[in-house]
């Protein structure tokens, strides 16, 4: 890259170092996710219609065992967690053609000062094999999804220690396999409800570090994240034209947050930002959200073994198919958890996103953001705000000027049309939240 900034404010390195930050990554336990990966593989399958009436085997067993997980972790904290099944029946689906409930498992840890603000972190009960109409077969689901699960839960038990401004909800969706549906009923009643939802950190498969490529890696991970929304209306997308925001909304700086909190408090962990909504072609419980206008991202391994994933259990010209337990790393599943972690901590510690941001500059030399002032509840904690810009073909934003506690700002002779620009709000003790780019291109909503 050979176009230097040319301006006199040193490129800053982003947020306050937080020792509590590295006090949560050193509590995530890879005993306790390797427990309870364990224990989910022990149900024998958890296919979405496999048997519920049974305490040791099937659907039923895993998705009560979950709720009295996050019972007995509530109980610790003084019942911090309200725990609840969001149930839907669910027919004439192609993958569920008679009538099944679908059982997601959620707690949600309620936020002291903005308790409708919520930051998600989601994992998948349900497993399949071959056949994915297969209900009956051992289908163990080590990775896909008991990691993403026994992180949900590791993180339940650790950051619910804690006392936040947001709520942080842990969910083990349910009805994945079969067609996104324990994502889709929440993201409605979410919606429904008025949930203000700034982040979904959808885990699906964050425990191979053994790939189907040869690369054997326990040091990176991947975060999907999609362009545009995809609620954006004719009229929105007219607009972006002229102004950017095709790489910035804000799923992409949802993105741009985990990526830093990996660099800032993951041990050897890099993460690759990934501009697509998904591993090509396929899916996750992250969509769901996305489709409604929510930000949310698909984390996961980097290096992806598909003889472990929706096999029957067999073994095959030497080769041994199927998603056991021996293909999980439970110090890499811990690595990822830390992660989200510290991501969903950092968030529901911040002030709400900047809303309402706007731009302008055109034909000048100088570019003005404006943002609205804080609501009454957001008064106590904001410290004031962040201006980030960068160049336009960078992934990471590159330069920072914190402005103080105002509503407009104006940063002098640096020309709108060269850099890509965002506000965060900073916490007093230095927490920020994702970087909002102007319009409704990178809103994070109200
Ligand atoms: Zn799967």
């Amino acid at each position: 890259m050979s176009v230097l900034f040319s301006g006199s404010i040193k490129a800053d390195t982003g947020p306050k170092e937080q020792a509590v930050l590295h006090d949560i990554v050193k509590q995530i336990s890879p005993d306790n996710i390797e427990k309870d990966i364990t224990k989910l593989v022990s149900f024998g399958t958890r296919h979405t219609l496999s048997e519920t009436k049974s305490e040791t085997r099937g659907i039923g067993a895993a998705r009560r065992w979950i709720k009295a997980e996050f019972e007995r972790i509530s109980r610790a904290c003084n019942d911090c967690l309200e725990v609840y099944f969001q149930a839907k029946t669910i027919s004439g689906e192609k993958r569920i053609p008679d009538a099944t409930e679908v059982v997601s498992v959620i707690a949600v840890l309620k936020g002291k000062t903005d308790p409708s603000r919520y930051v998600v972190m989601s994992g998948d009960i349900d497993s399949r094999v071959t056949d994915v109409m297969d209900f009956t077969s051992d289908s163990p689901g080590a990775n896909d999804n008991a990691s993403g699960v026994a992180g949900v839960l590791e993180a339940a038990r650790v950051l619910s220690q804690y006392s936040f401004h947001g709520s942080i909800v842990f969910a083990a969706l349910a009805g994945e396999e079969q067609g996104l549906f324990g994502g889709k009923i929440m993201a409605e009643q979410a919606q429904k409800d008025g949930w203000r939802i700034k982040a979904v950190l959808n885990n699906d498969m964050i425990g191979n570090i053994s790939g189907i490529n040869g690369v054997i890696n326990n040091t990176t991970a991947r975060i999907f994240a999609e362009g545009t929304r995809q609620n954006e209306t004719e009229k929105q997308a007219r607009k972006r034209r002229f102004t950017g925001g095709e790489v910035d909304s804000p799923t992409r700086n949802l993105a741009r947050y985990i990526d830093r909190m990996a660099d800032d408090y993951i041990p050897n962990l890099d993460t690759m930002m990934i501009y697509r909504l998904d591993r090509f072609g396929r899916g996750g419980h992250h969509r769901p959200f996305n489709d409604l206008g929510y930000p949310a991202v698909r984390i996961m391994e980097t290096n992806e073994n598909y003889n472990r994933q929706h096999q029957d259990l067999r073994t095959e010209d030497g080769i041994k198919y199927g998603d056991t337990l021996d293909g999980v790393d439970f110090d890499y599943a811990a690595k990822l958890t830390a992660l989200n972690a510290v991501s969903l901590a950092g968030m529901a510690w911040a002030p709400n996103p900047p809303v309402n941001v706007a731009i302008q500059g055109a034909v000048k030399p100088s570019t003005t953001l404006s943002w609205n002032a804080p609501k009454a509840n957001e008064k106590t904690i904001i410290k004031g705000y962040k201006i980030y810009w960068r160049l336009t073909d960078q992934s990471q934003w590159q330069y920072s000027r914190y402005v103080g506690n105002v509503t407009q700002y104006t940063l002098e002779n640096i020309v709108i049309d060269n850099y890509f620009f965002g506000v965060a709000s900073v916490s007093h003790d230095g927490f920020e939240s994702p970087i909002v780019f102007p319009g409704d291109a990178g809103s994070f909503g109200q």
